[in-house]
């Protein structure tokens, strides 16, 4: 092996975001957790930080970072505040799917979401169908120089909020995988209409149903080639998948580093608990698995980097990292005992919103198929 570990301009940047976390994000994130919509004073902010536009081309304003580099502004920024990590996250992916549209596009949403001032959503899931996603109902029909849409989308993360969709519809709806298509829908058209779910985490991003009436999308919007839509998911999504593991790691991170300093205060049968093992050994214990989820999560990043093939390997982090997180953030609650089974501490907050990974961009279920399908082989699917 040569070389093991984050580059100094890697390590300079993770400083640059975890000042930034505390400067700027650290008051009143507690309280912004519980608000139906994200601030978009605080995207501007992080647009006027350089994070919004982190991975984007220098052409449109960024800063073109790696991936790698990208994971970590994702991970830092969840330990203080998760809504601002996932909007990181959502605009490089905006960056993703927008390497295959016009100039005029680009220069429009990318220019404008590297400033924090257009923010993005993606759609695909449907009330019938989320792991199914070739299964889709929704139709994109061509009439001439647009595409009319009819349909229904739902769990749609920051829809309420959205400036502009990243779309998938059927062009062939007599089509399964094949007559799936790739757009970007601004969220102004005519004809769309939005209601907000009240779930159980995530409030200030909360999922959205989306409702499209005859809406009329000018063909340009289209970000695939009709039919290669699923396609364009499946292969460029991978690096989605890490950063979508990166934050409950960042949350389970900071939950823990909340129970280690609460243990080493809060006093039982006269000493602190932290000397007691039953406590100090499930710390251990959690540190562990934290860290090499981590590990992970960089490996399959820096594989992106490379160039080099990472599916199976963003499938593990995706399936592994919410379960890490999960049991280490349940144990950091417990070790506070009654007091942060209360809404004045924000692990209640940070466990519910852990859950939420579980689902978001496939189920553990989902991330096994991928992984077996690669290690096994296509022909031992179970469809
Ligand atoms: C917090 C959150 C954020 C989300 N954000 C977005 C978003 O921004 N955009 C978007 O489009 N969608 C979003 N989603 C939807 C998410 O992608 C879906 O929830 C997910 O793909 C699962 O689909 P489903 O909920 O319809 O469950 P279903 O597909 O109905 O599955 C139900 C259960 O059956 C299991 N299952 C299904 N098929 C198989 C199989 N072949 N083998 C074994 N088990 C199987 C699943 O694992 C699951 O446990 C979000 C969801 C959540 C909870």
């Amino acid at each position: 092996m040569s070389g093991f570990g984050f580059s100094e301009e890697q390590e300079m940047f993770r400083r640059t975001a975890r000042d930034f976390a505390q400067r700027e994000l650290a008051p009143g994130a507690k309280e912004r957790a519980k608000m139906e919509e994200y601030p978009r004073e605080m995207l501007n902010k992080m647009g006027d930080a350089g994070l919004m536009g982190l991975g984007a081309p220098t052409k449109y304003g960024g800063q073109g970072a790696d991936w790698v580099t990208l994971g970590i502004g994702v991970e830092e920024l969840a330990k203080v505040d998760m809504c601002a990590a996932l909007s990181l996250t959502n605009s490089a992916l905006l960056k993703v799917v927008m390497t295959q549209c016009s100039e005029d596009l680009r220069q429009k949403y990318l220019a404008a979401a590297v400033k924090g001032e257009c923010s993005a959503c993606l759609v695909i899931t449907e009330p019938h169908c989320g792991s199914d996603a070739a299964a889709i109902k929704t139709k994109a029909i061509r009439d001439g120089d647009y595409y009319i849409i009819n349909g229904e989308k739902t769990a749609v993360t920051g829809g309420m909020s959205g400036d502009v969709a990243m779309f998938a519809a059927k062009t062939d709806p007599t089509l399964g995988a094949r007559g799936v298509t790739f757009f970007l829908v601004p969220l102004d058209l005519p004809g769309i209409s939005k209601s907000r779910i009240p779930d159980m985490g995530w409030q200030p991003m909360s999922g959205a149903s989306l409702f499209f009436d005859d809406v009329r999308l000018p063909i340009e919007y289209r970000l695939s080639e009709e039919g290669k839509g699923f396609y364009m998911m499946m292969g460029q999504f991978d690096v989605l998948r890490v950063f979508l593991s990166l934050i409950p790691l960042g949350l389970a991170q900071a939950s823990l580093e909340d129970a280690i300093n609460y243990a080493k205060q809060r006093t039982a049968f006269g000493q602190p608990i932290a000397r007691f093992e039953g406590v100090s050994f499930k710390i251990a214990e959690h540190a562990t698995w934290i860290e090499a989820a981590r590990l992970l999560c960089y490996r399959t990043l820096w594989l992106a980097d490379q160039g080099l093939p990472h599916t199976k390997e963003s499938a593990m982090c995706k399936w592994l990292c919410p379960v890490v997180a999960y049991d280490a953030i349940h144990d950091a609650l417990l070790i506070h005992g009654h007091v942060a089974y209360s809404e004045e501490y924000p692990i209640e907050q940070r466990l519910r919103d852990t859950i939420g990974y579980e689902f978001t961009d496939g189920t553990a279920q989902v991330m096994k198929i991928i992984i077996a399908r690669q290690l096994i082989g296509k022909e031992f699917r179970p469809y």
